[in-house]
């Protein structure tokens, strides 16, 4: 099992000429209100590549559809807490020439009590994973607490939070950046001297850096007395039109893999396709592919 601490939002996304100016009210040309948020996307692509997955995160309690639609998606929902407090959400404006401007409210997904936390992991057992992204709040708390119940941690921090990164990563086992956030971790401006300082910088614990569309980089955990190889999987060449979610839809391909004692080499080659077939599609949860569809790629 995996236990993902991550956000839901709700994000409202209009359509516009150009961004709205300050004074001016203007009508949107089109709406459409789409679940997302990084911790939802990861669920959703976990439950996806078949992996047995449950959500703990907050919600407010008017909006128990949210609970359905990830229900439907195969994501277990019980630990999804429903409070008086606004769902999580982004309002999004895509102009004619497909930039956005986006006002983000954390709501609920920074609702987190360390009760709920004590709770959920009483109940997990060890060699399960606990995923979290930094959308939520009680990430130091409950990595700590995960370590001492003998539990796996993954750590996604997106957005990159670096002062809060370096405290956690003694409770982390495998961490996955992006380019950007690989840079910030680390406080360099290029993306060659991030991939070479990443594995130096954090020996101790196995660390993924995903390349956009050229691929990914593994470095283990290095052992006492061992080399340990980095790896690296070239990404699938495929027409681009969506990048939102490849991230996501990546990680959730990949630890599904990994739970299921898969080789990396394995987990990295399907988390690829898992993550090229969903840019080729527009939107986020609705993009991630699912299995069939990326073993189906797989194979061609
Ligand atoms: P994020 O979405 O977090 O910024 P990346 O951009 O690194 O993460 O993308 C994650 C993974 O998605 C990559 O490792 C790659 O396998 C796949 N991917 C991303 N963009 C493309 C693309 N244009 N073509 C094919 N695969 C892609």
């Amino acid at each position: 099992t995996i236990y993902n601490f991550g956000s839901i939002n709700l994000d409202h996304l209009y359509q516009v000429d150009h961004f709205v100016r300050p004074g001016e009210t203007m009508a949107s040309k089109s709406y459409q209100c789409l679940l997302g948020g990084k911790g939802a996307n990861q669920s959703v692509a976990l439950a996806k590549a078949g992996a047995e997955v449950k959500h703990v995160g907050a919600i407010h309690h008017s909006d128990q559809a949210v609970l359905d639609q990830l229900s439907a998606l195969g994501v277990d929902t019980k630990l999804i807490a429903t409070i008086d407090v606004p769902t999580g959400h982004a309002i999004i404006q895509l102009n004619a020439e497909a930039e956005n401007a986006i006002i983000l409210f954390q709501g609920a997904n920074h609702a987190l009590t360390s009760e709920q936390v004590d709770d959920v992991l009483a109940q997990a057992n060890a060699g399960d994973w606990v995923l979290l992204q930094n959308e939520t709040n009680q990430i130091e708390y409950t990595m700590k607490q995960a370590q001492a119940h003998g539990l796996k941690v993954a750590f996604n921090p997106a957005p990159m939070d670096a002062e809060l990164t370096k405290k956690v990563l003694s409770s982390v086992d495998l961490l996955i950046v992006n380019e950007v956030e690989a840079m910030d971790l680390l406080g360099v401006c290029d993306i060659e001297t991030a991939s070479q300082t990443l594995p130096t910088a954090y020996p101790d614990l196995s660390v993924l850096m995903t390349l956009g569309k050229a691929g990914v980089r593994y470095f283990p955990k290095q052992e006492a007395g061992q080399q340990m190889e980095s790896l690296f999987v070239e990404a699938f060449s495929v027409e681009a039109v969506d990048t939102t979610a490849a991230g996501d839809t990546f990680i959730g391909y990949c630890l599904s893999s990994l739970m299921n004692n898969e080789d990396m080499t394995v987990a990295l080659k399907r988390a690829c396709a898992a993550s090229a077939l969903c840019v080729t599609k527009m939107g986020a949860a609705s993009a991630i592919p699912s299995s069939a569809d990326v073993t189906e790629f797989l194979a061609k």
